[in-house]
């Protein structure tokens, strides 16, 4: 994992991260709603609710979880192909 503070960059690979949807977003512990990330790490989106997290999964900082999607959306691409010549 990579613990806060996040770059600019860092930033944007996690607010894609939670805009996936074929991956389970981050979520807060506290009233369950998205989490969203800043500087400082993830704020929850309900107001009101202080809930913070100064963390994420490695791959998901760095942007490697793309990957991960893409070969997946490659693979039911493939798998649709197929699916088409029956
Ligand atoms: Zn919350």
């Amino acid at each position: 994992m990579i613990k806060a503070p996040w770059t600019t960059a860092q930033i944007e690979n996690l607010r894609k991260r939670q805009a996936e949807p074929t991956l389970h977003s981050y979520t807060c512990d506290d009233c369950g709603n998205d989490l969203y990330p800043t500087e400082q790490g993830w704020e929850c989106y309900t107001d009101g609710c202080n809930y913070t997290q100064d963390w994420a999964h490695t791959s998901d900082v760095t942007g490697e979880f793309q990957s991960l999607v893409d070969f997946r959306k490659h693979l039911d691409s493939k798998i649709d192909a197929s699916l088409e010549g029956i």
